[in-house]
Parts: C-alpha cells; structure tokens; sequence
C-alpha cells in the first residue's frame, strides 16, 4: 500500500530549520579574529579576550587592605 495519492492532499509538513543562533558552534573572536568555541550566540570573544577584559574589570584597586599606617 502506498499513500501517494493520499498525501497529495496534505499539507506539506516543511520542519523548519532551526537557525543556529543560540548553539554551541565555532565562532571567530571579534577581538583576535580567532576561532575558537562558543558555547552560546552571546559569545563572540574567545575564552582570552573574556579573560583579559574580565581581568581588567575585576582588579580591584587594593582599597581592600587592612594595613594602616
Ligand atoms: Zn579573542
């Protein structure tokens, strides 16, 4: 049995394709124009460039220190 003649009356089912936005795929740094791996579309900047921005935002200015003089 084939159902040809019946499927010709059915709504074409067309799976849409899932843009590849939001998964895990190797992306180009938008810094050093490197490839490396992202794990979302939220990242464009390769693990050393995160690193080196996030360092520089994360150094404190050694307000911290409980010595007095
Ligand atoms: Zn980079």
């Amino acid at each position: 049995m084939s159902d040809e003649a019946m499927a010709e009356g059915e709504r074409l089912y067309i799976p849409t394709v899932r843009v590849r936005r939001d998964v895990p795929q190797e992306r180009q740094c938008l810094r050093c124009e490197t490839h490396f791996w992202s794990e979302g579309f939220g990242e464009r900047i390769c693990r050393r460039c995160k690193g080196l921005n996030a360092w520089r935002n994360a150094v404190p200015d050694s307000s911290g220190s409980s010595r007095r003089r």
